[in-house]
């Protein structure tokens, strides 16, 4: 099974991955993630791509399409779960061409919907709970730059709404409720 997990940052998509990552043995494939990899490794993609994450505005395209091209030729184990990818029209395409490339179907795509306020609040309050824990703390997660990704989420990505919804491919999930409640709504939509 293929899922992609859309939303805004902040509505729970990693926590929810993770959950499907332990529970069904799939494959949680973040380009986040993997862009932060790359940064902290030093590579060149990762000096690009660096100053970008920090304002909140999107990488290319061809980065993260490339990123997930690699993946998909990996293993599948229990299926492939894209946590923040695509973000764009261009990378929704791609992602259809890879997964027929592969023989893969993409078997549902579950929005997570919050409130912006809600989301706004729990980023800046991740931020400082780690902040005071003396984790590391993400460079876009202050408030201007996470208003700064809702703002691209709006603009670039929430076109996959209808985009998927056309192709009678999405399925909403209230993001608002408690992670376990989360949790039961996307297996109900998944075990169906
Ligand atoms: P995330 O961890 O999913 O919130 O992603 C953090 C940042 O990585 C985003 O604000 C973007 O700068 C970049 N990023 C992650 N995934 C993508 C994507 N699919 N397309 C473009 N930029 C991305």
């Amino acid at each position: 099974m293929n899922l992609i997990l859309l939303g805004p940052p902040g509505a729970g998509k990693g926590t929810q991955a993770q959950h499907l990552v332990e529970t069904r043995g799939m494959i949680q494939l973040s380009t986040g993630d993997m862009l932060r990899a790359a940064k902290d490794s030093g590579s060149e993609m990762g000096r690009i791509v660096a100053d970008v994450m920090a304002r909140g505005d999107l990488v290319t395209d061809e980065i993260v399409i490339g990123l997930i091209r690699e993946k998909l030729q990996g293993d599948k184990a229990g299926g492939f779960i894209f946590d923040g990818f695509p973000r764009t029209l261009a990378q929704a395409d791609a992602l259809a061409d890879l997964l027929e490339e592969q023989g893969e179907v993409l078997d549902a795509v579950i929005e997570l919907r919050v409130d912006d306020e809600t989301l706004i609040r729990r980023i800046v309050n991740r931020a400082e709970e780690a902040a005071a824990a003396g984790h590391p703390v993400r460079a876009d997660d202050n408030e201007g730059a996470v208003r700064h990704r809702l703002t691209e989420y709006y603009r670039k990505t929430a076109p996959l709404i209808g985009y998927y919804h056309a192709k009678g491919q999405l399925v909403a999930v209230d993001g608002l409720g408690e992670i376990e409640d989360v949790k039961a709504a996307i297996a109900a939509v998944l075990d169906k």
